[in-house]
Formats: structure tokens, sequence, C-alpha cells
């Protein structure tokens, strides 16, 4: 294998393509990055940086100097479209890179909503341009409506409170964050914002963005009422940055379809938020949109491309997944993989202490094991997991 390209420039293609050094390849390498400017860390920019307590080029994985040492190539531009036969990947403005081996890195986008997103004063928060935006609303608005109670918009949500804004969250679903922590963990997060002064406003949907003269001017609720807000984030989840690969004969469906080494394709391989993969642990196809998951697989997918290459054995990619999220002074960290309906047991601590252990079952079965304020603890359960 002569040549390997790794498509997207993110935490899943930089890992994937400081592997394939770390493993011998001394071949051509390029890595496509998405973006005008060198790579950088995704869970920094609604924590420090948003907060202003990062420069923004803090949150680079490396300097300029470390690509060139590797010797990986850095392209800038967005790929348009993949021809497997050919073994090329064409970039938007034309240009061919031919390839023994691919990685697919291309990650995901914010979703956004049906109508109102072009308004000005809404924003979204993926990279470091849409932390400049938010940065530079949050000097000129007094308040923040976010749409959307995930991780991300509790984050921020506790960023805009400590740079002094008043805050209204909205979100549907019962709780913030159910689907990654359960509504038991989900109240005691509410709980902590509202202490904090956050308007938490779960159970209700927003049916759309008003705006007058092409700037928001609130946000619609189901119930017919308008939350007035100059600025809105809209953190309503991601979608798989998939469209360049139309037609290309990938399987693509929620994200790019690999099998449990990770292989879309013969020498096609993909890893990070974009891919999807047959989980061995959980038997299921599973797409995770978590910085340590991305890691994992951009290293396994560089693995395996080089193994594939040499007719060596591959490696099934099977970790347990783990996720953190920083909000105010509390840290959450989740190992295992949680539904809304696990039992949920806490384990030490307690809620009202800010500290504790929670383990998440199914049918009896540990299936994920949550530390607040915990970091230390939660490892210790962390083997139940793996029985
Ligand atoms: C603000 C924020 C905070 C987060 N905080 C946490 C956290 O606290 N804990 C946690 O576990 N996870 C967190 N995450 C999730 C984590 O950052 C992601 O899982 C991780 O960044 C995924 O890495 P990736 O390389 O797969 O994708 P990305 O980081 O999205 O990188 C993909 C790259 O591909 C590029 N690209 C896209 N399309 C093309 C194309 N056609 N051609 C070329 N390049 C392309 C993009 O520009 C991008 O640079 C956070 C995410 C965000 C956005």
């Amino acid at each position: 294998m002569d040549t390997i390209v790794v498509v997207g420039g993110g935490a899943a293609g930089v890992a994937a393509a400081e592997a394939l050094r770390a493993q011998g390849f001394t071949g051509s390498l390029t890595l496509v990055c998405g973006e005008p400017e060198l790579p950088y860390d995704r869970p920094p920019l609604s924590k420090q940086v948003l907060l202003g307590t990062w420069e923004p080029d803090r949150a680079r994985f490396r300097p300029a100097a470390h690509y060139i040492d590797k010797g990986i190539r850095l392209v800038h531009g967005l790929a348009h479209a993949l021809d497997l036969t050919e073994r090329a990947v064409e970039l938007a403005d034309g240009y061919q890179l031919r390839y023994d081996g691919l990685i697919i890195a291309t990650g995901v986008r914010p979703r956004v909503l049906p109508a109102g997103h072009d308004l000005a004063g809404v924003h979204v928060l993926r990279g470091l341009a849409d932390v400049a935006a938010l940065r530079s609303a949050f000097a000129a608005a007094g308040r923040i409506v976010i749409v959307g109670a995930g991780f991300l918009g509790m984050e921020v949500a506790a960023c805009a409170r400590a740079l002094g804004l008043e805050v209204t969250v909205v979100d549907p679903l019962p709780q913030p964050m159910i689907r990654q922590v359960g509504p038991l963990v989900g109240a005691a997060v509410a709980d902590v914002h509202r202490s904090q002064g956050v308007v938490v406003r779960t159970g209700i949907g927003v049916s759309g963005l008003v705006g007058a003269d092409g700037v928001v001017a609130g946000v619609a609720l189901a119930d017919g009422s308008v939350l007035p807000a100059s600025c809105v984030l809209v953190a309503i989840g991601a979608v798989p940055e998939t469209e360049w690969l139309a037609g290309s004969g990938l399987a693509v469906g929620n994200g790019v379809e690999c099998d449990e080494f990770l292989r879309a394709a013969s020498g096609v391989y993909a890893a990070g938020d974009v891919a999807s993969w047959v989980s061995p642990r959980y038997r299921r196809r599973m797409r995770v949109e978590h910085r340590m998951n991305a890691t994992e697989m951009g290293g396994t997918a560089a693995k395996n491309l080089l193994a594939e290459a040499a007719g060596t054995d591959l490696e099934p990619f099977d970790p347990v997944p783990y996720f953190w999220s920083d909000q105010y002074k509390v840290k959450i960290q989740v190992h295992g993989e949680l539904s809304a309906e696990a039992e949920v047991t806490i384990e030490e601590g307690t809620v009202a202490d800010g500290k504790f252990v929670a383990m998440f079952r199914h049918d009896g079965v540990p299936a994920a094991v949550l530390g607040w304020n915990s970091a230390a603890r939660v490892i210790g359960y962390r083997k139940q997991l793996l029985g």
C-alpha cells in the first residue's frame, strides 16, 4: 500500500493519520480537512472556549510542524465525490486524490429546524466559527433561548449563565439529557441548572422560530406561546456528513455502514461520528457521537486498513462507550450504554450531596455506570460492564 487518504480532519481523522504512522506506514499520507485551518478538538468549544477561559488556538490538536514531522500532508477542501473503482476522492474544486487505502472520518453536522434557520441571531455549535459567532452574540444579547436539552444545549446553558445571560432551555422530552443519562440523573441536571437561574422548560415542543425583518424574535412553542429571543441556539442533534458519498456504492444509512472491523468496502474504512459499525459487544449496529470513541475508532480503522493490505488478522472494534460532560462545577462521566428505561440504583453518595455513582441495569445486567463528580470512583465500577 503506497497511498492513503484520510477524509475529515477531526478527532477521528487525526487519530487515524497518526496511528498509520505509529503502525509503521511510510507511504504517502494525505489528510483532507474540510475547514480552512489546523485541525482542532470540539469538546472545549462548548466549555472553555465559549466561556473565554481558553483562546481558540488552545483547542488545536497539534501545531503545523507536527504534521510536517509526521509526513501528514494537510489538504484543505471538501470531498465532493468518491469513485471506488478508480480509487479516487474528488474535492469540490475538482482536485483528484488517488488512494490505495481510504479512511472516511467526515463527522456530523448540526441538525436544524425546518424553518427559520436563516434568521440572524440563530446559531448552531459545531466548529470554531460557530463559537466565535456565539460569543459575539452573547456580548450583544441579554438573553438566549436554547432549543434542545441534550449535553450540548446544557453545556452552552451553563456557559451563558456564567457569562451573565438570562437563559431558557426548551425541549419536548421530560428531562434534560434523558437519552444520555436517564430520567433520574436528567432531573438532577435540571435541578442544577434551575439552582443557577436557568429556566428549564421540558415536556414542550418547539413549533418554529419567529422572526421580523430577517432577524429572530422568538421561539414558538407547541402550546402556541412564544418565548421572546434575540439569540437562539439550536442544539437538536446532528446528522452524518455522508452526502459526498452518494452514488459511490458504499452503504450509507445512519452513517457509513461498516462491519465489526470498521470496513465499509475493500480498502475503505470509516471512523468517528460518521461511522456506524456492528458492535460484537452489543450485537447490533451502533453509531456513537462521543470524543473518546472517535479517537479509538480512528486507531482501529488505521490498524485494520494496514492489516487488510498485509493479509493479517483484523481487529474487531469493541469498546465500552464513554462520554463526559462538564456543566458549572459538575463533571458527569458515563461508561457503557444506557436507555431511558434502564433500572437505576445509586451505588455511592447521594444526588443531594452532588457526588454519586449510579449504576444502570437492563434486566438486572449492568449496562452503564455514571459518575457525578466521582471520576476516581466510577472507574472501579466499569469492570462490572465487561462481564
Ligand atoms: C461543541 C461540542 C462539544 C462536545 N463535547 C463533548 C464532550 O464533552 N464529551 C464527549 O464525549 N464528546 C463531546 N463532543 C463530541 C465529540 O467532539 C465528537 O464525537 C468528535 O469530535 C467526533 O470526531 P470526528 O472526527 O468523528 O468528527 P468531527 O470532529 O466532526 O470532524 C469531522 C471533520 O470532517 C470535516 N468534513 C466534513 N465533511 C467533509 C468533507 N466532505 N470533506 C472533507 N472534510 C469534511 C469537518 O469539517 C470536520 O473537521 C462534543 C461535540 C461538540 C460539537
